[in-house]
């Protein structure tokens, strides 16, 4: 497949840049970039002219089966959303519901530009389906908690077990985490099961951190030390993701910094739960990896990464005054390689570079009414940021296949899955 005459979005010289060049894909991963490429005999071409071409976007936190929540309890805060309204109806889902509700998401997704998303939730083997079915890349898991009661737990790490156990081996495309809810939903002995877990399988772990400030207060009161101490006790050495990270105090910095944790920063799921704002710009400044994600739809709204990239420049705005704080080049990278990182995937996915594998997206920014917005397009990279929104995507690949060409879906039927929700 050759993509031609697009704006290209690179990453060199510790800058992003625009350059216009062809990419030429062969089986899934990126062959060649070079300025002219011309095609072979039978060759696919796509023309991306006035078009922009970018690594697929990487959401690093999300609850795909929470489409159903869409537009529901606005108003509460994290703790009376999640114990009123969220798991007193979460616990009478069914598999069915959750495959379905997780096929809604993906079809936003890959029509939004999203190619890999970081999910945590339960009934994780229907997830594990549709995800299958869509051919998305995706980190997927099986949510832990205990503050509910031992046996549920235990039914919850044999999910979890039984989940891994039965994954496909030769799947490039899925891979796994061990997802304690959070430190101030899990017992101490939990997580030393989780940690057990982790490191017996060599995965990441994948949990909620200080996103409210009841939590603070929780943790202290459960392990009887601040979160990050919980965190350095038991995850230590552990690739770990952290979805949030709202209440990082400066000591807090100076110990996740010598650990291999990074965060999921999800301003706009931090905004409609009234949680303020997480300092990404100072975490940044320390070395710490921020990545970006939009929580379930029930706090996100949608899946719409264009927007949480908005949102996540913007509200940084909300708290640094007269000081240097993040632009729209550091936000594309956190929505792009930073994610990829944060899931130690970087060196598959995350950029346009020869080698990897061909996971893309094709923006339009023709000008015309519907561009609107663009116009005049001054600067491409601060115009993907403030004033695109996931629909300007045009086509999405994933491991060098094409699940949506010109917004028609490739592999899945979305109107069949659409009228099961009006
Ligand atoms: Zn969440």
């Amino acid at each position: 497949m050759l993509i031609k005459n697009g704006k290209v979005i690179i990453f060199e010289d510790n800058d992003v840049k625009v350059k216009q060049i062809d990419i030429k894909i062969k089986e899934n991963k990126i062959d060649k970039i070079e300025e002219r490429i011309e095609p072979e005999e039978n060759e696919k071409v796509i023309d991306a002219i006035n078009k922009v071409v970018m690594p697929g976007l990487i959401n690093t936190h999300a609850h795909i089966a929470m489409s159903i929540f869409r537009g529901t309890f606005e108003g509460c805060d994290l703790y009376t959303w999640l114990n009123e309204k969220i798991w007193p109806i979460e616990a009478k889902l069914t598999s069915k519901e959750v495959y379905n509700a997780s096929m809604l998401s993906i079809i936003e997704m890959i029509s939004t530009g999203t190619t890999c998303v970081n999910d945590h939730y339960f009934f994780s083997k229907e997830i594990r389906k549709a995800l299958e079915k869509s051919k998305m890349r995706a980190m997927i898991t099986r949510v832990l908690m205990d503050s509910d009661g031992k046996e549920a737990s235990e039914n919850r790490i044999n999910e979890f077990i039984n989940l891994y156990e039965t994954r496909n081996k030769e799947d490039n495309l899925i891979s796994y985490s061990v997802a304690p809810h959070g430190l101030y939903t899990c017992s101490d002995n939990l997580l030393k099961i989780s940690e057990n877990l982790a490191r017996q399988y060599n995965l990441p772990i994948h949990t909620h951190f200080l996103e409210s400030i009841n939590e603070i207060e929780d943790i202290k009161n459960i392990h009887n030390a601040t979160a990050t101490e919980v965190l350095k006790k038991y995850f230590d050495g552990i690739p770990t993701i952290l979805a949030h990270g709202v209440k990082i105090n400066d000591e807090d910095i100076e110990v996740l910094k010598t650990m291999q944790c990074g965060i999921s920063h999800n301003p706009i799921s931090n905004f409609r739960l009234g949680c303020k704002i997480a300092d990404v710009t100072k975490y940044l400044k320390n070395g710490i990896n921020v990545a970006l994600g939009t929580d379930g739809q029930g706090s996100g709204n949608n899946l719409d990464m264009f927007e949480t990239m908005k949102l996540a420049a913007l509200g940084q705005g909300g708290i640094h005054e007269n000081e240097e704080r993040i632009t729209s080049k550091d936000v594309i990278k956190m929505a792009t390689i930073n994610g990829a990182k944060l899931l130690g995937i970087d060196n598959k996915v995350g950029s346009i570079e020869k080698g990897k594998e061909a996971d893309l997206i094709i923006v339009d920014i023709t000008p015309k009414l519907d561009n609107i917005k663009i116009i005049p397009n001054n600067d491409i990279i601060s115009n993907l940021v403030y004033n695109t929104n996931g629909n300007s995507v045009q086509t999405t690949i994933v491991n060098g296949e094409i699940l949506m060409e010109n917004r028609k879906m490739k592999l899945i039927d979305e109107n069949k899955i659409i009228e099961q929700f009006v």
